[in-house]
């Protein structure tokens, strides 16, 4: 089973808010476009996953753990009650081989080594359990989920840690007389307590490059015509309540500057005043926590997904929200 929910990568997020107020860079786009590659691999593992089943496992994503004082990523570890299995996600495409101990791509040595990633995320399990009164074998395999995708090595070891696309439902079938008890479970607690936030946030954007104000959820038009509880888009005609336009706006800030305080003023400011000061105030008190500093007073989302929180405000909200598709 799924212990926890897999979201967008924060730096997803951070290309995206800054694409609706400026354009990308060419690096920008490209950062951008292998995170939405890598992100549709591992939606695609969770999918396969899924078809097959994963009620005797327990399914970990998407982590970042400190252990010996350094943080790793994992993209998915499975438990099961006797061992652990780290699965790396790689959504390329093309003709890669690996010799020499070089991981090349048609005749160009690249950069990162998935292989390389494995075994640093194996070994700091290792360091895990050795500091546990647990006991688990940690396995690993490099889950390459793209069909145009093909790998040829010298090394018979690594062809046999690297799962192709068409060998996958296969792969995940080979779990089915798994179990989870006891140990397991411990085993899940020992990682959860590992757990922290990704601490390699981008560079907070400079708001001076930016479009600043307000823009349609549906369209990303800044025209819009301003009523006394929503807001009307000249464009496509979709029309959205100020506290949809403000939550929009707090997500904005978290991914446009991260790890700067958000402040009343500060958020009026990227929204370029478009909406009176008290009812963005009203807005911060609901959906953040206040945090108090001297003079300052500062909010942070209560939230961590736009989206789901999205609905329920269009659940409740007295003026209707009303997309119009395009
Ligand atoms: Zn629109």
């Amino acid at each position: 089973m799924f212990l926890n929910y897999r979201e967008k990568p924060f730096a997803l997020f951070y290309y995206v808010a800054i694409s609706v107020r400026r354009e990308l860079t060419r690096n920008e786009k490209f950062q951008m476009e292998n995170l939405i590659k890598g992100f549709e691999g591992e939606c695609l593992y969770d999918e396969i996953l899924n078809t097959v089943g994963h009620e005797n496992l327990y399914v970990l994503r998407d982590l970042y753990l400190n252990i010996n004082n350094s943080v790793i990523q994992y993209d998915s570890i499975i438990v099961m009650n006797n061992r652990i299995v780290v699965n790396e996600v790689k959504n390329l495409n093309g003709d890669y081989r690996y010799e020499n101990n070089g991981w090349y791509k048609n005749n160009k040595q690249m950069e990162s080594d998935p292989f390389i990633q494995l075994s640093r995320g194996k070994s700091r399990l290792i360091n895990l359990r050795q500091k546990s009164p647990w006991d688990f074998e940690v396995d690993g395999n490099i889950i390459f989920t793209n069909d145009d995708f093909s790998f040829v090595s010298d090394n018979e070891g690594m062809q046999s840690q690297a799962v192709m696309r068409s060998r996958l439902k296969k792969y995940f079938r080979s779990f089915k007389q798994e179990a989870v008890g006891n140990n397991a479970k411990e085993v899940v607690q020992l990682i959860k307590s590992a757990i922290v936030d990704n601490p390699k946030l981008p560079e907070p954007v400079d708001i001076t490059q930016l479009k600043r104000g307000l823009y349609c959820g549906n369209c990303i038009s800044y025209n819009l015509f301003k009523g006394q509880f929503q807001f009307v888009c000249e464009d496509c005609g979709s029309i959205e309540s100020y506290e949809t336009h403000l939550l929009r706006a707090m997500f904005d800030y978290k991914y446009l500057f991260p790890n700067q305080l958000m402040t009343r003023h500060s958020l009026l400011h990227l929204l370029n005043y478009e909406i009176n000061k008290n009812t963005v105030f009203y807005a911060l008190k609901k959906h953040c926590h206040i945090l108090k500093n001297g003079n300052q007073t500062s909010y942070t989302l209560k939230y961590s997904n736009f989206d789901k929180e999205l609905v329920k405000i269009r659940n409740t909200q007295r003026y209707k929200d009303k997309i119009i598709n395009i």
